[in-house]
């Protein structure tokens, strides 16, 4: 059979060995819970509850601030503490709610679950949209959004990410394994949207059991099938992932929908499906938590406003102190300086290591061997990006292409002269694009 790729891309490690057997377990709150109002693309969420007031699991906690925007809801019963500022993952103190939990898990009234034959557009957007769903595979851009494209007719793929190819991380393929029936529903939500759209769930081939569980739950269904794409880093960049099924190339004036497709990831149709069908807030996220320094890989349903520091301690602690933490994985994640921050809707995983092997490592001058351009699915010369970005050259970056970089980090992998390609190009790329917003 042939597999779906892109051109480009590495092969790390993977990694995941350390959690992929590790079922999804329910993590149970801490006693403070902290609710960021910036947890989304688009304006923040504004509080709708007051200093003192007692709040209940499930209920709305802050409204969407406009349409790009998404409200917030609580995931445990208890009292509102303050509102106030707090730090996040990046450091910056923003504004949050923060909420005591009474550990009473007293919930909003549930609603009776729907049937997708009774719902209309209106109605699935509407719910998504109340129910706060954002991107939940890292961009946090509300879904409500994303699926209300102008032209839906013109949608002819509903891609559902499944790949999972950041090394390490295993919740997307715990999800797979765990709960495909929603999987597959979410997704006939949003096919709902869009009459002409198949439904394709994209799978890496190194994940032979998601892809069993999941062709045997889309068995019969005539607009859903299963994709087996090639193991490849960075596959599951949305970019890559529509030029692996589909053969359309968007660049960064573009969005999907401009070449008539959605891509969702796993985490998000599942919520999807528990917004749509059951009535259900977002208020929780699945979260992997690896890496050598970790006593107990896992993953968790991870209650959204939870410290990571609570989750670390759920899974025993380090082995030892560990050198590099990282929010995320190790290609595509940022360094952690502090683990007294919250979880929020965006955030998956936490990946520890006894060793900082990126540190360690010592530069040496560029030997001109072409694996950077080799290993970027951009197709960028990643050496020269860099050179520009070194001098400040904002001007030769962008004629470069430099905006068109996914920031993948496939370049630094790929360098055997260990120089910090995708970190340069990173920073030149946010600076020419908020240059280029004034
Ligand atoms: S230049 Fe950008 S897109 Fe290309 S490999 Fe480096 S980080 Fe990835
Ligand atoms: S991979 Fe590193 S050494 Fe090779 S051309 Fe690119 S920057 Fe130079």
């Amino acid at each position: 059979m042939a597999l779906y790729t892109f051109k480009g891309g590495v092969h790390p490690h993977d990694g995941k060995e350390f959690s992929k057997d590790m079922p999804i377990m329910d993590l149970k709150p801490g006693k403070e819970l902290v609710y960021l109002l910036s947890q989304h693309i688009g304006a923040p969420a504004k509080p709708c509850v007051a200093k003192g007031d007692r709040v209940l699991a499930g209920q709305k906690i802050a409204e969407a601030g406009g349409f790009v925007s998404a409200p917030i809801h609580a995931s445990v019963s208890g009292t509102v503490k303050a509102i106030e500022k707090r730090k996040n993952a990046v450091g910056d103190y923003v504004d949050a709610i923060v909420v005591t939990n009474d550990e009473a898990y007293e919930q909003v009234p549930e609603e009776a679950p729907l049937s997708l034959d009774d719902l209309d557009r209106d109605t699935i957007l509407a719910r998504i949209r109340e129910a706060g769903v954002v991107g939940m595979g890292g961009a946090g851009f509300p879904t409500h959004v994303k699926l209300s494209p102008k032209a839906p007719e013109k949608i002819e793929y509903v891609l559902v990410n499944g790949a999972e190819c950041e090394p390490y991380l295993t919740s997307d393929y715990r999800c797979m394994l765990e709960y495909p029936e929603q999987i597959v529903e979410g997704l006939k939500c949003i096919l709902k949207l869009f009459d002409n759209a198949e439904g394709v769930i994209c799978i890496e081939n190194n994940k032979p059991e998601a892809i069993k569980v999941m062709e045997e739950a889309v068995k019969g269904e005539k607009r859903i099938r299963v994709a087996v794409m090639m193991t490849k880093y960075p596959e599951g960049a949305e970019r890559c992932m529509i030029d692996a099924i589909t053969g359309r190339k968007v660049n960064s004036k573009m969005l999907p929908a401009d070449v008539g497709c959605v891509v969702d990831n796993i985490d998000t149709v599942i919520a999807i499906q528990e917004a749509v069908i059951q009535g259900k807030p977002l208020t929780r996220r699945i979260f992997t938590i690896t890496g050598d320094a970790v006593k107990n890989p896992r993953n968790y349903a991870v209650p959204v406003g939870m410290s990571y520091q609570e989750i670390i301690d759920d899974a025993g602690g380090f082995k030892s102190q560990p050198e590099k933490l990282i929010s995320g994985g190790p290609m595509m994640g940022f360094a952690l300086y502090d683990l007294d921050i919250p979880v929020t809707k965006t955030s998956g995983a936490i990946t520890c290591f006894l060793k900082d092997v990126v540190s360690e490592a010592k530069e040496t001058p560029c030997i001109n061997c072409g694996r950077c351009v080799r290993g970027c699915p951009a197709r960028l010369m990643p050496f020269k990006l860099c050179d520009y970005a070194e001098h400040g050259d904002m001007e030769k970056f962008d004629e470069a292409y430099g905006l068109e970089c996914v920031e993948c980090g496939s370049c630094s992998f790929s360098c055997p002269a260990k120089r910090p390609l995708a970190a340069n190009i990173k920073a030149m790329r946010r600076t020419l694009m908020a240059s280029k917003r004034k």
